[in-house]
């Protein structure tokens, strides 16, 4: 009988690790020093949940200070433990480096499932979290700087912004402790979405290389191609929409932990947000055939496959039925080691993590950065910029003779705001980041897989940042 395949994923991403680091020469001992996890702080708290103390266990791991502060998402689930805290905060490092971010990686979470609390009993233990992490200075503008992940979003986020607000009083840049907040606290236009639109704008990258998609037997561009879709929380369901509203793809399988839906002709997906919002399951969705489990949808045949639930969904067992030509990694490790070999083996193209799923801190960054310059983009250039234009389009009317159609003179003459901006910058970090990558896996005779590519382009940067800190002289 064969061993028992290993998932834990920690131990997966020290394999991708030194995968890549074997074609990597770097002074002995500091690949060792990229690889480690500097420190991790556990913590137990009670929090009284109706008549009874509760404890929590909660961890918060530092991977990386060759760049401050450090970055990354805070989790709430079930399945939290140390090793997967740690994994994660590994993986913020490596795609830190990768989108060319100023930030070391870092992770945390607390194991509950937020489906068996109120709100107002997450928000306490959110809080009583956040005192914990307050203490022992594991958090801050300038130290470590949370951000949603999977089961936390806006609402923890400006719960976490307040309490360090209240022991930080008049810290002008306290706000900047965490990002991911909403609007009103903070936070930055597109950053709700910003996961989800980076997957598409890697995805878009991806056609930009017609030698590449007809490797695949696709062509053209993402109209029209058939996607399906594991978890429709923040990260799902924003590919889903975007994917379908600026790119036309056609979703045909959306798939959530207790069930999903199929339809090969296209999936109404207006309909089943709306739907989702209002019901938080997706199977019973009138305008398609029902998907008994979560993970049925990872079988469904169609051009690009979505994970964007959880780690270790696509494995040895499932692997083979995959039916897709891109496996594109909006979640965080969900294919094993094993299971990649056997996507490759099919010449599928697999999208890693570390690069697909960095649109999230990439707009992090901008929120950080917005929080401590206490001024929104596009405030100062928006009227210049719209003056500017105003001008030129009407002179080339003047020279012309006749008027622009009123939406064409309108869309040419708006200056630039908040999102516009925030869309573009990340654009162009997935732009560049994907062609750092491609441009490594093309010119290298060794390496075939794009993850094994973005390893050795994050782990050359970090090694770079250490080398010129001066620790590895
Ligand atoms: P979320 O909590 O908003 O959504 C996750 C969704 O997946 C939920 O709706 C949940 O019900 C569903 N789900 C859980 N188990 C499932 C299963 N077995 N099959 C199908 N669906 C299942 O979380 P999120 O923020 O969208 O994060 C999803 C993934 O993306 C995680 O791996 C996370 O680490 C990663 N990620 C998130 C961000 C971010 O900005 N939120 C950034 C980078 C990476």
């Amino acid at each position: 009988m064969k061993p028992a395949e290993d998932l834990n994923l920690k131990n997966i991403v020290d394999r991708q690790f030194d995968k890549a680091a074997a074609h990597i020469e770097l002074p002995t001992g500091l690949l060792e020093q990229i690889k480690i996890c500097n420190n991790v702080y556990q913590v137990t708290f009670p929090v009284k949940i109706g008549d009874k103390f509760v404890h929590f266990q909660g961890w918060r791991a530092e991977h990386s200070h060759h760049r401050k502060p450090l970055k990354g998402g805070i989790r709430y689930s079930r399945m939290v433990d140390q090793d997967e805290i740690m994994a994660l905060a590994a993986l913020m490092t490596y795609k830190c480096a990768i989108a060319n971010l100023p930030f070391g990686g870092s992770k945390g979470g607390i194991k509950l499932s937020p489906r068996e609390y109120t709100a107002e009993q997450l928000e306490k233990i959110t809080r009583r979290f956040t005192a914990e992490l307050i203490k022992k200075q594991f958090i801050g503008p300038g130290i470590n700087v949370p951000a949603p992940d999977y089961g936390t979003g806006e609402r923890e986020m400006a719960w976490m912004a307040d309490t360090y607000d209240a022991f930080n009083p008049g810290g002008m840049d306290n706000m900047a402790c965490v990002t991911g907040k909403p609007l009103t606290q903070g936070g930055i236009r597109g950053r709700r979405e910003a996961t989800g639109r980076g997957v598409v704008y890697g995805l878009r990258e991806v056609f930009r290389f017609p030698e590449d998609v007809k490797k695949l037997g696709l062509s053209g561009t993402l109209e029209g191609k058939t996607v399906s879709v594991q978890g429709f929380g923040n990260v799902g369901s924003h590919v889903a929409k975007i994917l379908h509203e600026e790119e036309h793809a056609k979703i045909v399988a959306v798939g959530e932990y207790n069930g999903g839906i199929y339809n090969p002709n296209g999936l109404d997906v207006p309909a089943l947000l709306d739907h989702f919002a209002a019901k938080r399951t997706v199977h019973d969705f009138p305008g398609g055939k029902p998907l008994e489990k979560g993970t049925d949808c990872l079988e469904v045949e169609c051009d690009i496959l979505v994970p964007a639930a959880l780690e270790n969904q696509i494995t040895r067992d499932n692997a083979d039925r995959v039916r897709c030509k891109i496996v594109a990694e909006a979640a965080n490790g969900p294919t094993t080691p094993e299971a990649e070999d056997i996507l490759l083996a099919k010449g599928i193209l697999l999208l890693p993590d570390i690069y697909l799923n960095a649109g999230g801190v990439t707009v992090s960054y901008f929120e950080w950065t917005k929080n401590i310059s206490h001024m929104r983009y596009g405030l100062l250039q928006k009227r210049v910029d719209a003056s500017q234009r105003t001008s030129i389009v009407e002179s080339v009317e003047g020279l012309v003779g006749r008027k622009m159609p009123p939406g064409v003179r309108e869309s040419l003459i708006r200056g630039v705001d908040e999102q516009d901006l925030v869309k573009s910058g990340l654009e162009e970090t997935m732009v560049t980041a994907y062609e750092e990558i491609r441009d490594i896996k093309v010119k290298s005779n060794k390496v075939d897989d794009l993850r094994t590519a973005a390893y050795i382009s994050a782990i050359q940067k970090v090694g770079r940042a250490y080398l010129e800190l001066g620790v590895f002289p």
